[in-house]
């Protein structure tokens, strides 16, 4: 959960995943301006110019290997996300925290350290 400063009213907002510039409320009056569609009109005008920059686009900025990278580096983040979305689908409350899921080094009866190796 981030908190942003909307780019056209001064209210804070808070976001989690994708990235915003704007607040729901500019966000909607945006699209009722007809800002956005302006964007979605232009893009369906030059269609294949769109797709070839937004390939070339891709390329340059594949993340796929630091994705990974951040993953194993973070794998309470793995199991905090993976709990919550199991929660959220058998509708039960969620409340832990982050901070609860500690993983140790080593496992504390057998004294061999944890790795993410299976089997
Ligand atoms: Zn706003």
């Amino acid at each position: 959960m981030v908190t942003r400063i909307c780019l056209s009213c001064p209210n804070s907002f808070t976001v989690t995943g994708h990235y915003h510039k704007y607040c729901k409320l500019c966000a909607i009056a945006r699209i009722q301006k007809g800002a956005v569609a302006a964007t979605l009109k232009s893009r369906a005008k030059n269609k294949s110019r769109y797709n070839v920059y937004m390939r070339e686009y891709q390329r340059k900025h594949n993340r796929t290997q630091e994705r990974i990278k951040y993953a194993t580096n973070h794998w309470e983040l793995g199991l905090f996300n993976s709990a919550r979305k199991s929660a959220r689908a058998r509708n039960l409350e969620f409340n832990l925290k982050l901070s609860d899921i500690v993983i140790p080094l080593q496992c504390p009866y057998l004294k061999v350290s944890l790795t993410r190796i299976r089997g």
